[in-house]
Order: C-alpha cells, then sequence, then structure tokens
C-alpha cells in the first residue's frame, strides 16, 4: 500500500476521492472527517 513517497516533516495535500474534501497534512490523516472515507496523498502540481 504505497502511494507517492513523501519527505517526513514536509506537508502536502491530501484529497479525498469520495467528496473532495481536502486537507494539507504532514502525514497522512486518515480518514476524511466528512465522510469517514480514506484520504489519499494529492500530488499537487506547483505550476
Ligand atoms: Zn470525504
Amino acid at each position: 500500500m504505497r502511494d507517492i513517497e513523501t519527505t517526513p516533516g514536509e506537508e502536502s495535500p491530501y484529497e479525498c476521492f469520495e467528496c473532495g474534501n481536502i486537507i494539507v497534512a504532514e502525514n497522512n490523516p486518515g480518514r476524511c472527517p466528512d465522510c469517514g472515507e480514506p484520504m489519499r496523498n494529492r500530488q499537487m502540481p506547483l505550476e
């Protein structure tokens, strides 16, 4: 269950693919606080 490799201590966006909720955190928040679905790391292009 590996997603994208992340740098520890660096914040990255996690997106709920169920409701589209986005949380920016250092670590995977686990589950969406809104709908309870798993959050996934979202590789956001800088430009
Ligand atoms: Zn959600």
